[in-house]
């Protein structure tokens, strides 16, 4: 029986991660964990009591603690999920993003070259390793342009992977994974954000409450959104490959962070006008809208600077082509459905 380590299991990848092994394979499966006096472990409720499964303490930042549990689970792959992945705190934490992220994955190639050698190792790469885009769709030649410490730790994170592979015949993986996201989704992300709020406002229109507006920052960047449990069954199949060769998993569509609004609103009978400029654009209830139901407030969406960036990644947009084809993989959950089962599982969950 072969043994899985992955870190982050706790976070919205490592999570769907188990999930999926533990459906689809008969391996054990060890969920490495930071330790905290009050642990969140809201995304592990599927799996954290399943006897294939158990929690090992250790911390990306101390070397000693992934040894030992390299050393004890003598793990067959070593999946790295755990990370500083909010992009918008990198400028607050520079130093903790490159301990965590590119430091740790260093500290995780170094306990498999000396621990076990043959251990199969995926780390995350990041779409915002290419930060200002030259061209788009964005393969894999494409230059290392990070515009946020957190890219620029990824990027620093997919040389040492590259150099470990190539120096010491390390199965190790860089591959790059353009955003995300699902209903494990962090809130401080603009998805979750978003489809909270939308919950949260639904609710108070339904009650005929008033209601503060959400509030954002760029309206107009554009990602290329997918949902992680579809990347992850890319990431096993990356991994099962006979050499070891990085991929790009993305959705090859790109859309604003307007239309992820517009949508989110729609999908829970929500219907906005935009109006006005700049920071003092508005998504608001129409006015028939407000007088048909006697809604007291009318403003669903405003722009607050303080979440606008230091430096703005405007456009993201994958070329998997090649994961496509050479892996057989391809993303079964489109933009339109990410959205909607966000959006339906925030207001199903709604607690005020
Ligand atoms: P990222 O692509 O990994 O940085 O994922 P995020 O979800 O954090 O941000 C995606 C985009 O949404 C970026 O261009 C942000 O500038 C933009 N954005 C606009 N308003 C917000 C907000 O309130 N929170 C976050 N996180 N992003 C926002």
């Amino acid at each position: 029986m072969k043994t899985v380590l992955i870190t982050g299991v706790t976070g919205q990848d490592g999570a769907n991660m188990a999930e999926y092994l533990l459906e689809n394979t008969d391996h054990q499966l060890v969920g490495m964990m930071r330790r905290s006096s009050n642990p969140n472990l809201s995304n592990c409720d599927k799996f954290k009591n399943n006897k294939r499964f158990k929690f090992e303490y250790g911390d990306l930042s101390d070397p000693h603690s992934i040894n030992q549990i390299v050393k004890k689970v003598q793990p067959d792959y070593f999946i790295n999920f755990a990370a500083n992945s909010y992009v918008g705190c990198s400028w607050q934490m520079p130093e903790q993003m490159f301990n965590v992220n590119a430091i740790g994955v260093l500290r995780c190639l170094e306990a498999i070259k000396n621990i076990k050698p043959s251990c199969r190792f995926y780390s995350a790469g990041s779409s915002e390793e290419w930060g200002n885009v030259d061209y788009s769709p964005q393969d894999l030649k494409h230059p290392l342009k990070p515009r946020s410490p957190y890219g620029a730790s990824k990027a620093s994170a997919r040389h040492i992977v590259k150099v470990y592979r190539e120096s010491y015949n390390i199965f190790a993986i860089h591959s790059i994974l353009f955003n995300h996201e699902g209903t494990k989704r962090g809130e401080e992300f603009v998805t979750r954000k978003i489809t909270k709020n939308v919950a949260r406002i639904h609710h108070a229109i339904n009650n005929k409450e008033p209601f503060k507006p959400l509030e954002l920052g760029n309206l107009d960047s554009r990602r290329d959104w997918s949902d992680s449990e579809d990347f992850v069954k890319g990431v096993w199949k990356m991994l099962n490959l006979e050499k070891p060769k990085d991929y790009i998993l993305s959705s090859d569509e790109t859309h604003s962070i307007r239309e992820f609004v517009e949508k989110a609103f729609t999908e829970a009978g929500i219907e906005g006008v935009w109006h006005g400029k700049g920071t003092k654009e508005e998504y608001s209830l129409p006015n028939y809208i407000m007088d048909e139901s006697d809604i007291k407030s009318s403003v669903l969406v405003k722009i607050n600077e303080k979440f606008y960036r230091p430096a703005e990644v405007e456009l993201l947009l994958g070329d998997s082509s090649s994961a496509r084809k050479e892996l057989e993989w391809e993303p079964q959950i489109s933009f339109d459905k990410l959205v909607s089962k966000m959006v339906k599982f925030d207001i199903d969950n709604y607690k005020n």
